[in-house]
């Protein structure tokens, strides 16, 4: 049985607010041409099979051509097994239908359909992602900021401590030097992101 729960607004304590600088883009850097842009941020918490998940919509500062990367969520491992296992169940029945036309069946597809289909999709995906780079300056394909740690009040649920990483060193830099109270003070954390 599973329980939807709707988290609504979630308070930020005074001490760990804080303030996304508009100073450059937060993908490439850029100082030119930069916008507010929102970018939501999923933060999903475990607890045994049951999960929480909080989306912070945080306004960042992006130039036109980074603004695409603050819609694409980094992809969990998890994320990248069901992507695996679609496109094994396509390859497997790609290939059955393809050997199916062969009248000189392949003995080593058919005998080992399966190994063969995931092995044929191994690549495939690992294509798929290395095709997913950053271009020219941009420091990430995929959302240039992630929140990595996050202390809730236990009864009411209002953030106590909020981490950020970030893929670009010079905004990690100016967003230090905007919070330089709350990361002073353990509320905020600001680290580099690969
Ligand atoms: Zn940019």
């Amino acid at each position: 049985m599973t329980i939807n729960v709707s988290l609504g607004k979630v308070q930020i304590n005074p001490e760990a607010a804080f303030v996304f600088p508009q100073s450059r883009c937060c993908n490439c850097g850029t100082t030119s041409g930069i916008s507010t842009q929102t970018q939501d941020t999923k933060v999903t918490r475990y607890f045994m099979l049951a999960g929480t998940e909080l989306t912070f919509s945080l306004p960042l500062p992006v130039c036109s051509g980074c603004s695409k990367s603050l819609v694409r969520r980094v992809p969990t491992l998890f994320h990248k097994f069901l992507v695996l296992a679609a496109f094994t169940a396509a390859v497997f029945l790609l290939l059955i239908v393809a050997l199916s036309q062969i009248s000189s069946a392949v003995p080593v597809l058919t005998d080992h359909l399966f190994i063969s289909s995931l092995g044929i999709s191994l690549v495939l995906v690992f294509l798929l992602y290395w095709l997913r780079r950053p271009t020219g300056q941009q420091t990430s394909y995929y959302q240039p900021v992630r929140i990595r740690k996050l202390d809730r009040e236990f009864v009411s649920g209002a953030v106590k401590k909020i981490g950020f990483a970030f893929t670009n060193p010079l905004y990690l830099k100016d967003f230090s030097q905007a919070n330089t109270q709350a990361l002073q003070a353990g509320r905020v954390s600001a680290t580099k992101s690969s």
